[in-house]
Order: C-alpha cells, then sequence, then structure tokens
C-alpha cells in the first residue's frame, strides 16, 4: 500500500524515515522523494501486512500521513473501449499497436478521471 508522508521544516532536519525502517526492521519502499530545507514529501509502498503499524510508527514522530489510492484494473471486465484512455492527465492508458489497452498503474496519481467514464467497470482506486 501507499502513503505519502509530508515532512516540515523541524522533521527534514532528522533521521526519521532512517528510524522507521530501522524501528520496524522492514524494508520501505521509497517510490518518490521531494525533500528540501522547509519541508517536504516522500511516497513510500508499504507491506499491506505492516501498513497499520508503520503509519503509526510515522505519525508518532509527527509526520503527517496521507493514504494513496492505487488503480486496480480487472482485465476480465475491460473490453478495451478506449474511453479511459483520452482522460488520463499523465498519461497511465496506453492503446497498443494491437488496439489494446493497456496501464502503467505506477504513473498513476488517483484523480479519479478514467473510473466514472469505464462503461464496464473495469477500474477501481482502493
Ligand atoms: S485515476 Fe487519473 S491518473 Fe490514474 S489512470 Fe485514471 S485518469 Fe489516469
Ligand atoms: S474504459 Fe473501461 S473497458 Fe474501456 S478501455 Fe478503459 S478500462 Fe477498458
Amino acid at each position: 500500500m501507499r502513503a505519502l508522508l509530508k515532512f516540515d521544516e523541524e522533521q527534514t532536519s532528522q533521521p526519521i524515515t532512517a528510524q522507521v525502517i530501522l524501528e520496524q526492521a522492514l524494508p520501505i519502499n521509497i517510490l518518490r522523494a521531494d525533500v528540501k530545507p522547509a519541508g517536504g514529501e516522500i511516497l513510500v509502498e508499504i507491506p499491506q501486512d505492516r501498513f497499520d503499524e508503520v503509519v503509526k510508527a510515522f505519525q508518532k514522530r509527527g509526520v503527517t500521513v496521507i493514504v494513496e489510492k492505487r488503480l486496480a484494473i480487472d482485465g476480465d471486465k475491460c473490453i478495451h473501449c478506449g474511453a479511459c484512455y483520452s482522460l488520463c492527465p499523465v498519461s497511465v492508458i496506453r492503446f497498443e499497436e494491437d488496439y489494446t489497452v493497456t496501464f502503467d498503474e505506477d504513473k498513476c496519481v488517483a484523480c479519479g478521471l478514467c473510473i466514472d467514464a469505464c462503461p464496464t467497470h473495469a477500474l477501481e482506486l482502493l
């Protein structure tokens, strides 16, 4: 599961992420980081079975944690109609040469624009 960690100016001067990784004895996958002396954000992927504990460990240190939703595609329901294709602002959705529609879920920013456009309800944000 993904979470966006928001650090204020004081927190960026402390090794909070390293402390939580050591305390929890858990490798946390950092997907994106934008940290400056005045504050910053880190997008992390945390294993689902340890998610609550890890979130609490960051919150205990004053970090604001926003749970990020992920795009889920039901391949059995997708009919490759392309109704979702032009709506995506970050080019997650592609038309392949064989006219099938594919998704690069890692680029998804969970805006939700494609969800209601799908006639077969193949898309969800979980
Ligand atoms: S939720 Fe938004 S960013 Fe993600 S695939 Fe759909 S349109 Fe693109
Ligand atoms: S709108 Fe739905 S059915 Fe059509 S290509 Fe997108 S996910 Fe597949």
